[in-house]
């Protein structure tokens, strides 16, 4: 399956988003450079949540979730591989399968401890 995360740098100020937006967070530029970034790759925790009431289609009996921050300025959400984590703590992101949907596997990021 994909081994990169398909990022959008705007095309004015330089910032890289994930996922796209409509315009620029930082200067509201409307014009994208697609960047591919390799995976896996290393980012830190910048906060995280635990869901309990999850949607059909999770095995899990709750997710913990968190946002990463990676080099290149890149912030992801993705799902946590283990409960036991730190904000600060460096992760590892890789694009696999995080749930299946009528027998379908969708796939996003999901990040363990680096
Ligand atoms: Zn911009």
């Amino acid at each position: 399956m994909s081994n990169k995360l398909t990022t959008y740098k705007c095309k004015k100020c330089g910032r890289v988003m994930y996922p796209r937006h409509d315009r620029c967070l930082k200067c509201k530029g409307r014009e994208f450079d697609e960047v591919e970034m390799p995976l896996p790759a290393t980012g830190k925790l910048l906060t995280f949540t635990q869901l309990f009431a999850l949607p059909w289609g999770f095995d899990q009996r709750f997710l913990t979730i968190g946002v990463v921050e990676f080099k290149n300025g890149v912030k992801a959400m993705g799902q946590l591989k283990t409960p036991d984590v730190k904000v600060g703590m460096r992760l590892k992101a890789s694009w696999e399968p995080v749930r299946v949907t009528a027998g379908e596997k969708v796939y996003g990021l999901r990040f363990e401890p680096a």
